[in-house]
């Protein structure tokens, strides 16, 4: 399962995170989601319950921010936010070429840790 995968390495990242320092436990994991990756938040917190429920971040929150899509114009490099439902349709608003590059939209990373 793709979300348990990344579920696991989004925990990988965070106890590489509270080695050498003084952590009781986690609180709250900010993690920053594109727009454009297909996983959903309550499956992502469903399997970090379960895979975290022996560690130091058992019972951490998971706040969950969505990333804009960010495309770049293969004419003239302009990068601009596009909608998910757009992604189809779009063209460069400056050159009107429809052969754009994926920014970003598909990552997703670890960008805080709250912890006591
Ligand atoms: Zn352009």
């Amino acid at each position: 399962m793709h979300e348990l995968q990344v579920t696991e390495r989004i925990l990988n990242v965070v106890l590489q995170h509270t080695k050498g320092h003084d952590v009781t436990r986690v609180v709250r994991i900010h993690l920053r989601i594109g727009e454009l990756s297909d996983l959903e938040d309550e499956w992502i917190q469903h399997y970090f319950e379960y895979i975290a429920r022996d560690t130091l971040a058992a019972n951490a929150e998971l706040a969950i921010t969505r990333a804009p899509i960010v495309v770049s114009c293969a004419a003239c490099s302009r990068t601009f936010e596009i909608k998910r439902d757009d992604l189809g349709e779009a063209k460069c608003p400056d050159c009107g070429e429809g052969k754009l590059d994926l920014v970003s939209g598909r990552e997703y990373l670890v960008e805080n840790m709250e912890v006591m």
